[in-house]
């Protein structure tokens, strides 16, 4: 996810260009916005993604939709007009412009998509996961293992629920 900034970086504070995003994975649409800002680009980012995990109970990979949204500085490092170079600011985690006028978003995008993720995503509601005791895929076939209700917690929480319903 390339865009030439060498335009952009010749104008004015202020100044913006809009991107559309589609199938530029895991951007599945989106659209970015970038800012002339007096030390480099804000970009502005905000898009539908499809998160590549796997199900944390079968753990089967499978993909799902997310959205994601952020603002970025990218730090200008060059004067496309004098080829001046800028002192690189003294801090960590930064995006840069690369020397060429370029920004590339797409280790923004997959930070972000990461964070997105969810923390214990499941292929379906409902998935029955794989057996503790045999190993035994539960979407595939049941096993011969004694089952223990899934979580007594949930079960606790459930009567919380009913009781405070009625
Ligand atoms: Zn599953
Ligand atoms: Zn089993």
């Amino acid at each position: 996810m390339f865009f030439n900034v060498s335009g952009l970086l010749r104008e004015n504070t202020g100044a913006s260009r809009r991107f559309s995003l589609e199938n530029d994975p895991p951007v599945h649409r989106g659209h970015v916005e970038l800012i002339r800002m007096p030390k480099g680009v804000l970009v502005r980012c905000d898009a539908d993604v499809v998160v590549d995990d796997r199900c944390s109970r079968c753990l089967v990979p499978f993909g799902y939709p997310e959205h994601i949204s952020f603002e970025e500085i990218f730090v200008q490092q060059v004067d496309p007009s004098s080829g001046a170079h800028f002192p690189a600011p003294d801090e960590p985690d930064l995006f840069f412009i690369a020397l060429d006028h370029t920004i590339d978003i797409t280790e923004a995008v997959r930070q972000y998509t990461e964070t997105a993720a969810a923390m214990q995503p499941l292929c379906r509601p409902d998935c029955p996961g794989i057996c503790a005791e045999c190993g035994q895929d539960l979407s595939m076939a049941m096993c011969d293992c004694p089952r223990r209700p899934v979580d007594s917690r949930w079960a606790a929480l459930a009567a919380l629920k009913l009781s405070a319903n009625g």
